[in-house]
């Protein structure tokens, strides 16, 4: 019953245009089904093979973005099953997608992440290599650039993130009017459950959601 509740209050509060992803690492089947029976229409996943089994369960009926640091091992698996890979970060990973979408025959929609606060844990691509990456992306068929996703740093106050998205929407900005050939920047993913308000008051137009859906996370078997 919560997850209904969860969800719905979220759907109410956020605007119109922005695009609501569950984050589902660590969360069952059944509690993924209740969250989509209450309006998600978008499941965010972490771990391919967490993926698969969530995907065998529930299939097309809601649209599937893979938010977690993916491996050229994954591509090839990856590819057939998410509408949207939120986390490109070098062009090694985007010339494996390339290549597996080739034999596929599709088009894969990816986002570039960026480690806006040049984190030494977290991946993405520093801000200060977005304009190169992305250049050296351009030329590859299969992969379509629609935007750019940050983590940002966690903090206990969500203002001191601001600074932070401030700073991924104004390379947004800058990558837009660039005018990239295959480069589009149409969507803006960042903000988190402690986060989501200031990232849609900074630019956000995909926020991604796990706690405040689904509760606290309890891990299982050393996921994070
Ligand atoms: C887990 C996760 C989220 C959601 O985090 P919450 O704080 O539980 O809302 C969002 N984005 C990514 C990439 C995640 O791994």
């Amino acid at each position: 019953m919560k997850i209904k509740d969860n969800v719905k209050e979220l759907l109410e509060k956020i605007p119109q245009n922005v695009i609501l992803v569950a984050a589902a690492k660590t969360r069952t089947p059944e509690e993924i089904l209740e969250a989509i029976d209450a309006g998600i229409q978008i499941i965010g996943e972490n771990y391919v093979q967490e993926a698969e089994k969530a995907f065998a369960l529930i299939g097309r009926r809601v649209k599937w973005h893979f938010i977690g640091h993916l491996q050229k091992n994954k591509v090839k698996k990856a590819v057939k099953m998410f509408d949207l890979i939120e986390t490109l970060d070098s062009f090694e990973l985007a010339k494996e997608i390339d290549k597996r979408c080739a034999n596929l025959n599709k088009i894969m929609p990816v986002l570039c992440e960026i480690n806006i606060a040049k984190e030494k844990t977290k991946s993405g691509v520093y801000p200060e290599e977005v304009e190169t990456l992305l250049k050296s992306i351009s030329p590859l068929k299969y992969v379509k650039v629609k935007g750019l996703m940050t983590m940002g740093p966690r903090f206990g106050d969500p203002e001191e993130a601001r600074p932070y998205f401030k700073k991924t929407k104004e390379i947004f900005e800058r990558i837009k009017k660039m005018n990239i050939p295959n480069i589009e920047m149409k969507y803006l993913s960042m903000g988190m459950s402690n986060t989501y308000q200031v990232a849609i008051e900074e630019g956000a137009n995909i926020i991604r959601i796990g706690t405040k859906i689904f509760g606290e996370r309890i891990y299982r078997g050393g996921n994070k």
